[in-house]
């Protein structure tokens, strides 16, 4: 009991003396303390010009502004920060005040100060403040030995936004430190200016992922149709090179770009063209080019990659073999996909359709003629077989695929769903060729026994085909249609 009433006595005591040292700050005897706190400022110890610039806070005077002002770089931490905190109680828009403007030219040499503490802090107060006046000194300051300070220096010139600290910023994000190259990416966001988006979309590709969200943020803020721009269609090229990179932090870099200079990527012309040569990597001597490889194809997420990466299981470095293995899980949702699609999947090198194999863990898609997915092609819903006419070997037409089914005194077996005779005066014996095309298509029992009933046959044009042939084609096929 007596403890409870000892401690309601403590909590008065409490509220009396703070009631009566607020009234106190609040007091004439308090204001004529001014000018006794302010020169404590400069007093030699830390704690009586942090228990000075506190006071001044609550007395709020403004004859304190510019003094506190001037505390703002100080060399101790805990002074700057109540200084800091005393300004804002006083005036909360002290940076736009006349005394901040008269302080320019002390902080603009505190610059220069030989501790980093105070240059950091005067960088900040000028970046607060910002005053074009202090645009070269900063600019000059991005040079400095110290990485707080290059920050600091380069998130000022960020805030006054001055154009002059463009080229001097983009310089800065090739700095070595990569928390002065995120403060450089912000700053140009800032400044806003269109010189900046280049070597931006370059930064894109910065080591440390920090700095790479920045340059998002940067040139989402300088032009939102940034992704649209030649500069970034440029680049896009250089990062589906790096994809290969050694440097797994490269690599990731470059994947991360692509992604987003446009999440389509993964179908741009250039990174199909890239597969093969990544799926060739994977025979590379070098490991870790072999682990590149199969760390590129997991990300490019391509079907075609899924035979090779199986192989590469078998590689004989573990590395290799571990990065082969997370590329087949990432493939997977692409492999998913694919296998919906699955009757619409063509080799265009052998012109037969895909089938599906399976491995312990993953179902994958081959050619049926060459037993690998590396020259599968999506989306093919009809593919005609040629005889005559103009087309070299084959020819894609959107979802059409033609192929020649007699070049040069030779058959090719083909997949296909129609069967075109037209006028060619590069064919003497139409019958000949018929029969030949014919058998070689039967001879493939991979295929249904009905097969040929499905398969319609048009003759275009007036190729000289005899009564026999004819009543051949008519027999085996589904039907004959001349157009
Ligand atoms: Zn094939």
């Amino acid at each position: 009991m007596w403890i409870l009433v000892l401690g309601i006595i403590i909590v008065i005591i409490y509220l009396i003396i703070t009631f009566y040292k607020k009234k106190w700050y609040n007091s004439e005897k308090a204001r004529n303390k001014v000018p006794e706190f302010i020169e404590a400022l400069k007093n030699w110890n830390w704690y009586v010009r942090m228990a000075a610039a506190e006071a001044l806070g609550k007395i709020g005077d403004v004859r304190a502004v510019g003094p506190l002002i001037s505390a703002l770089k100080d060399n101790d931490d805990y002074v700057r920060k109540a200084a800091a905190k005393a300004l804002e109680k006083i005036n909360p828009e002290w940076y736009n005040s006349e005394e901040a403007r008269n302080k320019v030219p002390e902080f603009i040499e505190a610059l220069k100060n030989e501790d980093w503490h105070v240059r950091k802090a005067a960088a900040e107060a000028l970046g607060r403040i910002g005053d074009v006046k202090a645009v070269g000194p900063l600019i000059e300051a991005l040079k400095d030995k110290d990485d707080y300070v290059r920050r600091a220096v380069a998130e000022a010139l960020g805030e006054i936004g001055d154009v002059r600290a463009v080229e001097p910023l983009i310089e800065t994000l090739k700095d070595e430190n990569w928390s002065v190259r995120e403060a450089a990416v912000k700053a140009l966001g800032e400044i806003g200016d269109v010189r900046a988006v280049r070597p931006l979309i370059e930064a894109l590709k910065d080591k440390k992922s920090y700095v790479r969200e920045a340059v998002v943020e940067a040139l989402e803020k300088i032009n939102p149709k940034w992704r649209n721009s030649e500069e970034a269609r440029k680049k896009v090229s250089e990062f589906i090179e790096a994809l290969k990179n050694e440097d797994w932090r490269v690599l990731e870099a470059a994947a991360e770009a692509l992604e987003k200079i446009n999440p389509d990527w993964r179908n741009n012309e250039e990174v199909r063209k890239k597969i093969s040569e990544f799926i060739e990597a994977l025979k590379d001597e070098d490991w870790h080019v072999r682990e590149a490889a199969a760390e590129a194809l997991g990300r490019i997420g391509d079907v075609r990659a899924v035979e090779p990466l199986i192989e590469a299981l078998k590689d004989k470095d573990d590395y290799v073999r571990k990065a082969a293995r997370e590329a087949l899980i990432k493939v997977k949702p692409a492999i998913e996909k694919f296998n919906a699609s699955f009757s619409y999947i063509l080799c265009k090198k052998h012109f037969l359709r895909a089938e599906r194999k399976y491995n312990k863990e993953f179902t994958y898609i081959v050619c049926r003629g060459c037993g690998s997915s590396r020259y599968l092609i999506p989306n093919i819903k009809k593919v005609i077989g040629v005889i005559g006419g103009d087309i070299e070997n084959y020819k894609k037409d959107g979802e059409k695929f033609y192929v020649n089914l007699w070049n040069n005194g030779k058959v090719r077996n083909a997949d296909i769903d129609i069967l075109e005779i037209i006028n060619s005066p590069k064919i003497e014996n139409y019958d000949y060729v018929i029969n030949s095309v014919y058998t070689t298509l039967y001879n493939d029992v991979s295929r249904d026994k009905d097969y040929f009933k499905k398969v319609s046959v048009i003759i275009k044009g007036n190729p000289p085909i005899s009564e026999d042939v004819i009543s051949m084609l008519k027999v085996k096929f589904k039907e004959v249609r001349y157009v």
